[in-house]
């Protein structure tokens, strides 16, 4: 048995992203002010006192592993730290135009007005990678221990179920699992209270989310897949501080997507496209619809003359309130994308998942001051989370994305009728409600010829606007060391080579932006079979949570591995 060191902390917080950013450092600035209120008579109650406090990243860097739009609503960082403008957070342009554009094949629409959702003008454009960067530095002024390269692989529990901490990850396993000269065993980190931040489809969220049952009596979680570049674009083509979100091409009118495109300093440009990964087509490729977006006409002329700079994709919970776990267990908080507090309507999750981090710091000092730190006190973060602008904001659109999976003209009929009624559902909704994406797709056989199959047929990958998914990742940085062991582990691959093949396709490698899954002829067998380049993988979650079967299980790879999407 491998010998582990034991580090005690107090709080453990699992990625430093901006949830868990902003959770420890309201943690660290609530306890001062408490405990001198305590000391100076003015509150009822026992100090907190000093507590050690770390987050673990499985980035290189904190930010490394970090991917967004992004426009921020700074409701929460105002919260959080009101002169955050004054001690110099990254941000880039404030918004100064808006538009909502409709696309046909050749044609974009402009709407008259633009939908109040995504109304952004005095908004922040900013790199939420370089912000996250930004607010790692204030924690560590702070005093809170931040750990980069460390993955949390396994959550740890007590004999009666209560989370005690986290174990990181081995470092040195060669690719068939044995210890090489440079091993170096995982921590076990324990603390009093664990909160889990590590965004959409967290790997150990998802761990503990099961063992738990804490998704008993919730909807099923849904969600997309954003694909993104950055360009730099000659002078003049897009103004910087515009907001542009599309709806149409090249989505097919069953499935979830839309464009942006954010002008940011310096003739840089955010594009992207969202693509619902709960498409019933398994041919859809999320990659290939983002660069046939770049194709149309009113978008291409943007992007010409211009130069790609870098890409990115990651996987956005879309399913809202409705789909959000319970949100405590003994020893353990959820924050974050991870516990579903995006706003699917407004594609925004910076503000609640920051929101959501700073409630779990408020409960968090509850529980030192009882010194009970099971679900008798935890639990008060879901009443704080209902009581605060987060529900106001997350229950009227508690239904958006379910309406989608109707189709566009009933979602965009459903969604206005939302908008009047606070967010009430209406006919045209699926009996179901949120049904998760890899229930939704359908075998080739049962599409009666509804399959396009021309769909990227004039998609020319010319290396200077439309790229192949090889190409984007060069641009995404990735490296992982190729020998560790996979960590997109395959339950069963004779699925893939049969099953698979027949039924859907094989559609992992359409659904993965990162060109992380092959079909290869292998001359042994006399067939098709899988081939895991595990080194490309951007851990954007597609593949854990699109694949039909849910045999692909996403684990954390050694520490420091993965993209580099600074400044992304
Ligand atoms: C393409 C795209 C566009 C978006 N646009 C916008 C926008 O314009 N505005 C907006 O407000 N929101 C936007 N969002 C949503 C927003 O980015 C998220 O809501 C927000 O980042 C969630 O923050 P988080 O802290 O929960 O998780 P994340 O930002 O995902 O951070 C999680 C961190 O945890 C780390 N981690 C994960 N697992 C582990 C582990 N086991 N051990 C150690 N570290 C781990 C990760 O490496 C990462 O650094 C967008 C998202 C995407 C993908």
């Amino acid at each position: 048995m491998t010998e582990r060191e034991q580090i005690e902390m107090d709080v453990v917080f699992v990625g430093a992203g901006p949830a868990n950013l902003a959770a420890a450092l309201w943690l660290k600035k609530e306890i001062a002010i408490h405990d001198e209120l305590v000391e100076h008579g003015l509150r009822h109650g026992n100090k907190v006192g000093d507590i050690e406090i770390g987050i673990v990243e499985k980035g290189a860097y904190v930010g490394a592993h970090i991917l967004s739009g992004a426009v921020m609503d700074p409701i929460a960082i105002r919260e959080l730290m009101p002169d955050f403008l004054e001690q110099g957070c990254p941000v880039d342009s404030v918004v100064t135009e808006d538009a909502f554009w409709y696309m046909t094949k050749n044609r974009a629409f402009k709407a008259p007005i633009t939908p109040p959702p995504l109304k952004n003008k005095g908004k922040y454009i900013i790199s939420l990678s370089k912000m996250c960067e930004w607010l790692a530095e204030k924690c560590e002024e702070a005093g809170i221990n931040i750990f980069p390269e460390f993955p949390a692989s396994e959550v740890l529990y007590d004999e009666n179920e209560k989370v005690i901490g986290v174990r990181t990850g081995d470092k040195g396993i060669d690719k068939e699992g044995n210890k090489k000269g440079n091993f170096e065993p995982g921590v076990d980190l324990l603390a009093k209270v664990t909160v889990l931040g590590e965004g959409s489809r967290g790997s150990l969220a998802k761990q503990l989310t099961a063992r738990l049952g804490l998704n008993e009596g919730k909807e099923a979680q849904v969600f997309s897949l954003g694909v993104k570049e950055l360009w730099e674009i000659p002078p003049g083509n897009f103004s910087e501080g515009k907001v542009v979100h599309t709806l149409g091409f090249p989505s097919d009118t069953k499935t979830y997507g839309g464009g942006w495109i954010y002008g940011l300093k310096n003739n840089v440009i955010s594009i992207g496209y969202v693509t619902g990964l709960d498409y019933l087509d398994p041919t859809i490729d999320p990659h290939a619809e983002f660069q046939k977006f770049k194709t149309h006409p009113k978008v291409a002329e943007i992007l010409k003359g211009g130069k790609m700079l870098k890409y990115g994709a990651k996987t956005i919970n879309t399913g809202g309130y409705y789909t959000m776990p319970r949100l405590y267990a003994d020893g353990v908080l959820l924050v974050g994308d991870c516990a579903s507090f995006l706003n699917g309507q407004r594609i925004k999750g910076i503000h609640t998942g920051m929101k959501s981090g700073m409630l779990a710091a408020e409960t968090i000092i509850g529980a030192f001051e009882h010194g009970d730190f099971t679900s008798h006190t935890l639990r008060h973060f879901e009443e704080k989370v209902n009581l605060s602008w987060i529900y106001d904001e997350l229950h009227p659109v508690r239904n958006f994305h379910a309406a989608f999976q109707s189709g566009r003209l009933s979602a965009l009929i459903n969604t206005g009728l939302q908008f009047l009624t606070k967010g009430m559902a209406w006919g045209f909704m699926p009996k179901e409600h949120h049904v998760a994406g890899h229930e939704r797709m359908q075998q080739i056989n049962d599409r009666h010829g509804h399959t396009d199959h021309s769909r990227y047929a004039n998609l020319k990958f010319d290396k200077e606007t439309i790229f192949d998914k090889v190409t984007d990742v060069f641009h995404a940085g990735v490296a992982h060391d190729e020998d560790q062991p996979s960590h997109l582990r395959v339950l069963d691959t004779e699925v893939c080579a049969t099953k698979c093949s027949e039924e859907y396709g094989n559609p992992c490698e359409k659904f993965c932006p990162a060109a992380v899954y092959e079909m290869e002829f292998n001359a042994k067998s006399g067939r098709q079979e899988l081939k895991v380049n595990f080194s490309n993988c951007v851990h954007c979650k597609t593949c854990d949570v699109a694949d039909p079967y849910q045999i692909i299980n996403w684990v954390t790879p050694e520490g420091g591995g993965g993209p580099d999407y600074k400044g992304m």
